[in-house]
């Protein structure tokens, strides 16, 4: 479980603690802890007072809405939908040399408008603009979306918007205007091989605003096989930086890539823009409000089997008759 451990309430303690001492020290501190900057909560610091994800709303007042991003997605409470059918991927086995970059707050790799998803339950067909990652520090917890609880040690999103637009910006004024389609990432014993050109590249690019050119990679070749993407949860959100604009349809496939403990520890090695190590790249959960997330048929309720086994065995030991 993720600690809500909120630096900024403890900076104010600490600067109302020192104003019984020095009283221009708060003045000093709440003028630097209401910074315009947004930040993720690993970056705030008293020398270094950015908004953090509790103040988000100072930079964009869409941060507070109702159907923000992300969320835990608690399985059983899950609707199965018929119409979440398995989704049709147009062109992401094609090839590109695209353009990684550290952009202060991710790396994120601008894709050629040529591939594109359709079917899944989605309005239309929505086209590839870039996809970017979440994660955590060294290996440990950074996912954005969690389930049952359980948070994963890196996120990718891949950011699609409906095939008519023509940038990103306009897509966002549409409610159903963008795509996002997350995967998990867990750990594993060995290196995955597909994930070379992005890992390599990351030495390149440590300071925030760097960018190099990343060796020809498929979207294919990043996420698994298109069997294993027929289970999936869908719900309503945002952007999960802001603006946090309520304009995302999102699909969470519950099938994980794997990477060994040394490729996810290569995140960590990149800065945020004040120099400090690029860690715990995510959000905090959200609250639902009210909203409904659907599985696909394919979607597990985990646990749910272990739950049904244990209820038949008590069912017939209480039905034996001796
Ligand atoms: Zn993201």
């Amino acid at each position: 479980m993720r600690s809500h451990w909120n630096k900024q309430s403890l900076c104010f303690l600490a600067s109302n603690m020192q104003q019984l001492i020095l009283p221009a020290l708060l003045a000093s501190c709440w003028t630097l802890c209401s910074g315009a900057d947004w930040c993720y909560q690993s970056q705030f610091s008293c020398d270094h007072p950015c908004n953090g994800p509790e103040k988000w709303n100072h930079a964009n007042s869409n941060c507070e809405g109702k159907q923000q991003s992300p969320i835990n997605i608690v399985t059983r409470k899950t609707l199965k939908d018929e119409r979440l059918t398995p989704f049709k991927f147009d062109n992401y086995q094609q090839i590109f040399r695209g353009t990684i970059k550290n952009n202060g707050h991710s790396v994120q790799v601008g894709v050629p408008h040529l591939s594109t998803v359709s079917g899944g339950g989605l309005p239309t067909s929505y086209k590839a603009v870039q996809f970017h990652l979440h994660w955590g520090n060294n290996g440990g917890p950074g996912s954005e979306h969690t389930i049952d609880g359980e948070q994963y040690p890196m996120e990718l999103h891949i950011v699609h918007m409906k095939h008519h637009y023509i940038d990103l910006t306009t897509a966002l004024s549409d409610p159903e205007g963008v795509a996002v389609l997350g995967f998990f990432y867990e750990k594993s014993n060995r290196a995955n091989r597909k994930y070379e050109p992005i890992i390599n590249a990351l030495r390149s690019i440590k300071n925030a605003n760097g960018n190099t050119s990343l060796l020809p990679v498929s979207l294919a070749q990043l996420i698994p096989a298109e069997q294993n993407l027929t289970s999936y949860y869908r719900y309503k959100g945002s952007l999960t930086t802001p603006g946090c604009t309520e304009a995302v349809v999102w699909t969470l496939f519950e099938s994980p890539i794997p990477l060994s403990m040394e490729q996810l520890r290569a995140f960590s090695e990149l800065k945020f823009h004040d120099g400090n190590s690029m860690v715990e790249t995510f959000r905090p959960v959200q609250p639902l409000n009210g909203r409904q997330v659907f599985r696909s048929g394919g979607a597990v309720i985990l646990a749910s089997s272990a739950l049904l086994m244990a209820t038949i065995a008590t069912a017939l030991g209480l039905s034996q008759p001796n």
